[in-house]
């Protein structure tokens, strides 16, 4: 039933949206990608998504979202900042409040304008670093609070929800494209294409997930 239906995937280049976006390929019968530009610390995030959008041959829609960088200058926006780790339960300086909801809203703005009814995002509650508007019931919340916004039945698909990273490394390679992931997509701070810099926090969270599905492939 979904085949015959319309998808928009919150789309970032990085490995998580890029495999909600196979999946969604895999799902739907018409599939597009929404990006948002809001001056990310590196510019070859967007020339990413950009990218593999055009190499799929999928319909890309960039939005400008800078307005965020004037609210929230942090480590994602401002080079100057640097990428640290939360500790005893804060949040890390990659937060951008409520950055979530602006991007779901967004893209259910966009879903309505070009007749989708599915929105796909690639938030995590497993991965889970504090970033409180990536936990399902968030997102569960807001769905019904975008389709009494406007009268619609808007159905907000998370893939990712409840895997970690090795499982979505996992779900990439049943979707027949682990390296297609593995080798285009862009998760890294220091804006290191693949298998990135292997330093900062994004680059040893995936190195991670990826040698334990590898080690776990391997022994079965
Ligand atoms: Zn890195």
């Amino acid at each position: 039933m979904l085949r015959d239906e319309k998808a928009v995937v919150v789309f970032s280049g990085g490995q998580d949206s890029t495999t909600c976006l196979f999946w969604a390929l895999e799902t739907f019968k018409e599939v597009e990608v929404v990006t948002f530009n809001y001056n990310q610390r590196h510019k070859a995030e967007i020339q990413c998504a950009i990218d593999i959008a055009g190499e799929l041959g999928v319909k890309h829609h960039l939005l400008d979202m800078e307005l965020l960088n004037q609210l929230a200058p942090n480590a994602l926006t401002r080079s100057d900042i640097e990428v640290k780790e939360g500790e005893n339960g804060e949040l890390p300086s990659t937060f951008v409040p409520g950055r979530n909801l602006v991007f779901l809203s967004f893209a259910s703005i966009l879903a309505s304008q070009i007749g989708a009814k599915h929105i796909i995002t690639g938030v995590c509650e497993t991965d889970f670093s504090g970033y409180p508007d990536c936990r399902d019931s968030f997102v569960k919340s807001l769905n019904v609070t975008l389709n009494l916004a406007m009268d619609t039945s808007f159905v907000i698909h998370t893939p990712l929800m409840w895997l970690d990273k090795a499982e979505t490394w996992k779900l990439a390679d049943e979707l027949g494209r682990l390296d297609y992931v593995r080798e285009k997509t862009l998760t890294c701070y220091e804006g290191v294409i693949g298998d990135g810099c292997g330093q900062c926090p994004s680059c040893v969270l995936r190195k991670a997930g990826l040698d334990k599905y590898l080690q776990e492939k391997e022994a079965n």
